[in-house]
C-alpha cells in the first residue's frame, strides 16, 4: 500500500467507476478533487509546506504566504491563523477567511499519548514565553496549543521542540492526528495491556509518511489499556480498547466510526480481539480503508463515521480482513463497564511499582508557559521526570514517592492547580472559543473558569462526577454531545431583545458503555450572563430528586 498522496491511483486497489463516484472514492477510481479542499491537497502534499515556510515564509513575513497554504497545507504542520481580536461572534460567519484572519498562529503540539518529560515541558514553557506572549492550553486530546505564534519564528519552535523528540507534524489537517493512549499506560495497577509501544510504532509507521498524508478529513485515533476507559475512545475514528480474551488474554477491543461534530456518532465494536503487536498493522488497515474509500465531495461527510453507516460494521470487518490485511482477525470479548465513578485519573493513586501518580487540575486546561516551567520543577524535583497530559484537560505527575506526595501536592496547590479539585473543577471543559478561533461565536475559556468559580461558591456540597463542556460554535471541539451538561455557543436574545453570547443546552450525554449524546433541550438558550443561575439550578434539582445511586446522565 505504500504511496504518495500526490500518486492516489498507485495507493488503492483501483476498482471500475460505479455508483459511488460522485462521492469522490479513490478506491472506486475517482481521483477528480470535487472541492477545494480536495483541489489542493492533489496540488501539492501538505508536508511540503515545510520547505516553503523554513525558505520562505519566515524570511520574508506573512504577506508572502501562498493562500493555499495559509488557510490549507500548514494545518499540516500544527498552524491555523488566529482569529483577528476585537471581532465579535455575529460577524463570524459574515466575514471572508482574511478578514477575520489574524498574522499570528495557534501552534498546535502533538502529545501522542500524553506522553511528556520534564526536559520537553521546560521547553515547551520556554518557547510559549518567547515566542507566544505565554500562552499554553492542555487540549482535550492531550495536545498543547500556542497562541500569538510568528511565522518568522516558527523554524527556531520547531527546531526546539524538535531537539526535545516532539514535533508539531500532522496536528492538524486531513492527517492522522494526534495519537490518544492511556495517560497512566504502563504504571497503573489495574491495567489491562499497556499499549504505549503500539503508539509509538504507529507515529514511526505513519505520522508524516506521505501514503497518509491525504486523507478525506481529520482521522482521530485512541489506544488504551486501561479498565476506566479513559481516552474517549467511543469518539474516535479507530480506537483500541483493552480487553482480556478469554483463552488469548490481554489484547485489544477494535473500534471504528466515531466522531462528534456534523451528525455525532458512537463508534462501534467490530467484535474484533487484536493482540499488541497486531496494533499498528490494524491501525494501518483501517487507516488505509478511509483514505481509499472514505468520501471525498463534501467536507461534512468525510469523516469515517459516514462510509461506515453505509457499510455497517460486517462489511467494514470484512474488506478490512480480506483487502487490507490479508487474514482474519480473531473475535474477541466487549470491554467491561468501569467502577471508578470518574475515569480522569485526578488525585493521588499508587502505580503497580509502590510509587504513586499524582493528577491535578487546571482550569478549563488553561496553563500558561511560566506555570508550565514550574510544573516542571516540581515533577522534576518530586518524581522521576516523566508526566502525562488527560483527554480532560488535565495533567498527572508520575513515579512519587509516597514521602514525596505531599509536597509535590502543596507545590502543585500554589500554583494553583488542584489535587483534589472540586467536581467542578474537575469535570468543566471549554474549547478555545471567541478569544482565538475563527469560527467561533461566544467566548468559552474565561466564562468555563468563571463557572467552575461561581458553582463552587454555590454549592460547595455537591459531590457527584459531573461533565459541563463549553463550545464557542457547533462544532465539537469540547465534546458537548457526550457531557452530562453541554453548552453550544450561540447568539441568543437577551432581555432587552438584544442579540447576546449564549449557549443551546444539551442534557444527559455520556461516554463509556452508556455512551450516548446529551438530548438538546427544545428551545432551552441561556445567555451567557444567566448561565451560573441556569447550571446553579439543574444540579441543584438533580441533588434533591436522584434516587440512590442514580447518575446524572440516567
Ligand atoms: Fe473553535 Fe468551535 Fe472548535 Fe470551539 S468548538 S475551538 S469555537 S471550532
Amino acid at each position: 500500500m505504500a504511496a504518495t498522496s500526490q500518486d492516489p491511483a498507485a495507493a488503492t486497489p483501483r476498482r471500475k467507476a460505479g455508483r459511488h463516484r460522485g462521492e469522490g472514492q479513490w478506491a472506486v477510481g475517482h481521483f477528480t478533487p470535487l472541492n477545494g479542499n480536495e483541489q489542493f491537497k492533489k496540488d501539492d502534499d501538505g508536508l511540503n509546506v515545510r520547505t516553503r515556510i523554513e525558505t520562505i515564509y519566515s524570511k520574508r513575513g506573512f504577506d508572502s504566504i501562498d493562500p493555499n497554504d495559509l488557510r490549507g497545507r500548514m494545518r499540516w504542520w500544527g498552524l491555523y491563523t488566529q482569529r483577528r481580536p476585537g471581532i465579535d461572534g455575529g460577524k463570524t460567519a459574515v466575514l471572508a477567511p482574511e478578514e477575520l484572519d489574524d498574522e499570528y498562529f495557534m501552534l498546535r503540539v502533538r502529545v501522542d499519548g500524553g506522553r511528556l518529560t520534564t526536559r520537553q515541558l521546560r521547553v515547551v514553557g520556554e518557547i510559549s514565553q518567547e515566542f507566544a506572549r505565554g500562552t499554553a492550553d492542555i487540549t482535550d486530546r492531550q495536545n498543547i496549543q500556542y497562541h500569538w505564534i510568528r511565522i518568522e519564528d516558527v523554524p527556531e519552535i520547531w527546531n526546539r521542540l524538535e531537539a526535545v523528540g516532539l514535533s508539531t507534524t500532522e496536528a492538524c489537517g486531513d492527517t492522522p492526528r494526534v495519537i490518544l493512549g492511556s495517560p497512566v499506560a504502563g504504571i497503573a495497577e489495574d491495567e489491562i495491556v499497556d499499549g504505549s509501544w503500539a503508539v509509538d510504532e504507529i507515529q514511526r509507521r505513519v505520522i508524516g509518511n506521505p501514503a497518509f498524508s491525504n486523507l478525506p478529513r481529520k482521522f482521530k485515533s485512541a489506544i488504551s489499556g486501561s479498565p476506566l476507559l479513559d481516552v474517549a475512545h467511543e469518539i474516535n475514528d479507530v480506537s483500541f480498547v483493552g480487553v482480556r480474551h478469554p483463552e488469548l488474554g490481554p489484547g485489544f477491543d477494535l473500534w471504528v466510526g466515531g466522531g462528534l461534530s456534523t451528525n455525532p456518532k458512537i463508534g462501534r465494536r467490530l467484535g474484533a480481539w487484536v493482540p499488541l503487536e497486531e496494533v499498528p498493522e490494524v491501525f494501518e488497515g483501517v487507516i488505509s480503508i478511509f483514505r481509499d474509500h472514505g468520501y471525498r465531495r463534501l467536507r461534512n461527510r468525510a469523516r469515517l463515521k459516514f462510509l461506515l453507516a453505509d457499510w455497517g460494521t460486517e462489511k467494514f470487518r470484512r474488506v478490512l480482513e480480506e483487502d487490507y490485511l490479508g487474514r482474519r482477525l480473531t473475535d474477541g470479548p466487549a470491554p467491561e463497564q468501569p467502577v471508578a465513578r470518574w475515569r480522569d485519573h485526578i488525585g493521588v493513586h499508587r502505580q503497580r511499582d509502590g510509587r504513586y501518580y499524582v493528577g491535578f487540575a487546571p482550569r478549563v486546561g488553561r496553563v500558561d508557559g511560566a506555570t508550565l516551567t514550574k510544573i516542571a520543577e516540581l515533577a522534576e524535583a518530586h518524581g522521576s521526570g516523566r508526566l502525562r497530559t488527560t483527554v480532560e484537560q488535565k495533567m498527572i505527575v508520575l513515579d512519587v514517592e509516597e514521602d514525596q506526595v505531599a509536597p509535590l501536592s502543596a507545590g502543585l496547590e500554589a500554583l494553583g492547580l488542584a489535587t483534589t479539585p472540586s467536581p467542578f473543577r474537575r469535570g468543566t471543559m471549554a474549547c478555545t472559543g471567541i478569544e482565538f478561533c475563527k469560527l467561533a461565536i461566544v467566548e468559552t475559556k474565561a466564562r468555563g473558569a468563571a463557572l467552575i468559580d461561581e458553582l463552587e461558591r454555590r454549592i460547595p456540597e455537591f459531590d457527584e462526577p459531573i461533565t459541563i463542556n463549553l463550545n464557542g460554535c457547533p462544532n465539537a471541539c469540547a465534546r458537548i454531545q457526550v457531557a452530562d451538561i453541554g453548552l453550544k455557543g450561540q447568539l441568543v436574545t437577551g432581555p432587552d431583545g438584544q442579540q447576546v453570547e449564549g449557549f443551546q443546552v444539551h442534557l444527559g450525554g455520556a461516554l463509556g458503555l452508556e455512551a450516548g449524546f446529551g438530548r438538546k433541550v427544545r428551545g432551552l438558550k441561556v445567555t451567557a450572563d444567566e448561565l451560573p443561575d441556569y447550571v446553579e439550578r439543574v444540579l441543584k434539582r438533580f441533588q434533591e430528586e436522584r434516587e440512590d445511586g442514580e447518575r446524572f446522565a440516567s
